[in-house]
């Protein structure tokens, strides 16, 4: 058995297969002993919008402790979730994981008060969604092979990245847009991602939140599922010591929604029995997801996470440093693109001399979008420093 065939063995024929994948923008020659997705999933690990992910504000700020999660831990524990059940329901592990790790590369510094901050500084010119600029820097913005811009990663990997998106976005990103214009799914692999990075983020933010001191185990009690664990985990081991209890607890978590995802999952793929990939496109709703109960338990403890900790002052206070620092170089580099370094001054006037102020404004904030959270505060201090013997 050879090329795409060896690597589509054991699939579910529901799975996104190698054979009938819609393939790459440029095309390109197979690439020998590596499937097309396992290619992909090397492009975006090699990329320099990958690395960056560790010094990216996940909820706590990178210097505030090194034990919290970074957008680059983040995005590691999503594919480890993802990848698991992707093996057991015989989806394409490889395009699964990378879906999962180019998922965040389009996050701004600061977390969802730095997305915040540039939408609202793009406001007049298109906006700004991390989403889409996962996307965006996947096809257009990283600079690694002579023959073409970007990644050019295959159709599966790119639908699974562009998660949601406006009609006008997409309409105007065709082959990757339409399945929002017609209201069709995305394929089994980028509906499990999805639902990994909500498994992985209610779960880790409570680890992280325990850990800052923003939340408590008494107040963590008032969650359905983290009670139902930590009693049982109580029960069976009466003296375990407080920081065993709150990982067993967590541990215990996951698998359980994780199961949940799985069984449930298995059910609805019985009852719609999609032949390809393209039948998983074309059902009414999404076939990976959660059972009612666990969905509910799901939404309860994302509810809690967003009131005691997203909604912390500690938190939101972050959050106003953060806001301020990209607004401010934002307008900086739009009235005077020669603050920025020389490539991205170039592309400013590329992209201003094709498509006016909006293409302009598209250079600077996908400048400003890739800086790390500290490289944001160097820039910050490099651009507003007074020159030497101007201060009193
Ligand atoms: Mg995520």
């Amino acid at each position: 058995m050879t090329g795409a065939l060896a690597h589509d063995a054991h699939l579910a024929p529901c799975a996104a297969l190698e054979a009938t994948s819609r393939g790459r923008r440029h095309p390109e020659a197979p690439a020998g002993y590596r499937g097309e997705f396992q290619r992909d999933r090397d492009r975006i690990v090699h990329c320099n919008a990958f690395r960056r992910l560790v010094y990216k504000t996940q909820v706590f700020v990178n210097h505030e402790g090194d034990l919290f999660r970074t957008r680059l831990t983040h995005s590691l524990e999503v594919a480890q979730i993802a990848r698991t059940v992707a093996r057991t329901l015989a989806l394409s592990e490889p395009l699964t994981e990378a879906i999962c790790l180019a998922h965040d590369l389009g996050h701004t510094p600061f977390g969802h008060a730095g997305q915040d901050a540039l939408n609202e500084c793009m406001r007049d010119y298109g906006g700004f969604e991390h989403n889409l600029q996962s996307l965006r820097v996947v096809d257009e913005l990283e600079e690694r092979y002579a023959a073409f811009q970007g990644l050019n990663l295959t159709f599966e990997t790119r639908e699974g990245i562009l998660k949601h998106c406006s009609l006008a976005n997409a309409r105007r990103l065709g082959d990757v847009g339409r399945r929002f214009i017609e209201r069709r799914q995305p394929g089994l692999e980028a509906q499990l991602a999805n639902l990994a990075d909500a498994i992985a983020y209610n779960n880790h933010d409570v680890d992280d939140g325990l850990r800052a001191g923003l939340i408590s185990v008494e107040e963590l009690n008032e969650v359905t599922i983290f009670r139902r664990h930590h009693d049982a985990v109580r029960a069976l081991f009466p003296s375990i010591g407080p920081r065993r209890l709150v990982h067993e607890t967590i541990r215990r978590m996951i698998n359980d929604v994780v199961t949940d995802l799985i069984e449930e999952t298995r059910r609805r793929l019985e009852a719609a029995m999609p032949a390809s990939i393209d039948e998983v496109r074309a059902q009414d709703g999404p076939l990976v997801a959660f059972s009612a109960t666990s969905a509910e338990e799901h939404y309860e403890l994302k509810r809690f996470l967003r009131r005691r900790v997203y909604e912390h002052e500690r938190v939101t206070g972050m959050r106003e440093g953060a806001v301020r620092t990209l607004r401010e170089l934002f307008h900086a580099f739009l009235a005077d693109l020669a603050l920025m370094p020389a490539e991205h001054r170039d592309n400013a006037l590329r992209l201003e001399a094709e498509l006016g102020a909006a293409g302009r404004a598209r250079a600077v904030a996908d400048y400003v979008a890739g800086m790390t959270d500290r490289y944001a505060f160097l820039e910050h201090e490099r651009v507003f420093r007074p020159a030497p013997g101007t201060s009193c």
